[in-house]
Parts: structure tokens; sequence; C-alpha cells
């Protein structure tokens, strides 16, 4: 007798399932195409909800690759409120790649005082170094993650992050947050934490992304959003969730789905 497919293979099968898609591999026809459907409605849920609830944050209003650089800086590991108080100030006193460059470390470090986990401020101050050190203005991050990646400290989510955020390439983004919406809504049984599953993770992320570098800006933005203020680690708000509906995470104790 043949073996029974569990229930669960298909609604865990990662979306986006377009011929490009790593993530769509291996999928029988039927199944791809209610992965794209379903991914199509996660982000027009997104969408949505997004213009409707994103915070107006300073950085978000920017395409400056510096500041964005500073304000993704700023954000590992710190809450938004509290980078608010550091972010203007820290970019009034190094408005540029080259005013950061020509500081010295204790100026620097100055300006970072009170914010914390100061390697990142050393790791700015490097990068600004790095890009400016053949003269020449006005120095340029470069604009592919695969570029930035090659500076001091930038790893692949901030290389994504200024990638989409600043030059609205099209580029996928994953730190703790994304990770745990798209686990929780695509594939339930991958744990972000396992390094194998975080590599599936960001397969998922890419083919999720929409296809314009300009429409990725508003949805890595909003998958953020998603994270720091409904899904979060410690409480999921289910009921206030724009992409309740096709969530297998959805905790059924306190939430039910109409329709
Ligand atoms: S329904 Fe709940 S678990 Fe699913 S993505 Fe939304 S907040 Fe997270």
């Amino acid at each position: 007798m043949a073996a029974k497919r569990p229930k669960s293979s298909r609604r865990n099968a990662p979306a986006g399932g377009s011929r490009r898609s790593p993530a769509a591999g291996g999928l029988v026809p039927r199944d791809k195409a209610r992965a794209v459907l379903r991914a199509a409605g996660f982000r027009r849920s997104l969408a949505a909800w997004f213009r409707r609830a994103g915070r107006d944050l300073p950085w978000r209003r920017s395409r400056d690759p510096y500041a964005i650089l500073v304000s993704e800086a700023m954000l590992q590991q710190t809450q938004v409120s509290r980078v608010l108080e550091f972010y203007s100030r820290f970019l009034d006193e190094f408005p540029t790649l080259e005013a950061l460059a020509a500081a010295r470390p204790n100026q620097v470090r100055e300006q970072w005082e009170g914010l914390g986990y100061y390697a990142r401020a050393r790791n700015l101050h490097s990068v600004a170094k790095h890009v400016t050190r053949d003269g020449g203005a006005p120095a340029m991050l470069p604009s592919h993650p695969d570029a930035l990646r090659k500076l001091p400290g930038i790893g692949p989510y901030t290389a994504g992050a200024v990638a989409s955020f600043a030059f609205e390439r099209r580029a996928a983004l994953v730190d703790t947050n994304v990770a745990r919406v798209i686990a929780r809504f695509f594939a339930p049984r991958l744990n972000p934490k396992r390094g194998r599953d975080l590599k599936k993770i960001w397969a998922i992320a890419e083919a999720i992304l929409p296809r314009s570098g300009k429409a990725g800006w508003a949805h890595n933005q909003a998958l953020m959003e998603l994270g720091a203020l409904i899904c979060t680690a410690r409480v999921t708000r289910c009921g206030e969730c724009p992409v309740r509906a096709g969530c297998p995470s959805l905790d059924t104790t306190k939430y039910r789905v109409r329709g």
C-alpha cells in the first residue's frame, strides 16, 4: 500500500513557487500554483496593512545609503524608540561618509555613547574609511548586496537592507523578526535558530519578493514591521494580524478565522 503523504507537507510547502524560486523546487504543478497564490495573498494583505499601519520613521523617508546604513547599524538589537534618540544627532554630527571617516574614534564613540554595542560604531567608522580611502567625492556605498558584503562588518541582512531600502534593488533580507514571520507563515517546521533552516528561510524570502525593487522596498519594510509589532517573539497578536487567514501558526485557542 502506498504511504500516505502527510497533510502538512503541502500546507507547509514554501510559497512563491515561480520557476526561479529555489523554495518551490520539487513541488508538483498543482502545489506550485497554490504556493504562488498563497504568496501573492500574503504580499497583498501585508502591503495593505503596511500602508495603513506602518510607522513613519525618519529612515523610511530617506534613500540616502549612508543614512540607511547608520539606521541599520543602530537598529541591531536595539528598540526603535531608543534609536530615535540618537539617529538625527549622529547624522547632524557626521552628515556624510566623508565626515564620519574624518572623525576621531573618540568623537564617534561620544555620539554613540548610551546606545551600547560599540562594535557597531567601530564597524560603521571602518566602512566610512574604507569607501573614502581613494579620495574623490562624493563617496558612495555600492548598491549590490554582494559588493556591500565585502565591506567591514556588513553581513547578509545589512547588505540586503541597504540594497533594498537605499537603492530600491530587488533584494531579500532576513533578520530575526523577518525569519520568525516567514517561518510561522510559510514553514512552521523550520527553526530560524538552525543554520540549515535559516538558509531555507532566506530562500523563501527571495521567492516571495515582489518583482520590482520599489515594491520590494515596501514589502521588506512591511515584513519587518509585522515582526516588530504583531508577530513578535513573546506575543503573537494574531487577532490583529493582516495575514491570519492563511497562517498555519495562528493561535487558534484565542482567535478564530472566519471565511
Ligand atoms: S497569524 Fe499569528 S502566528 Fe501567523 S503571522 Fe500573524 S501573528 Fe504571526
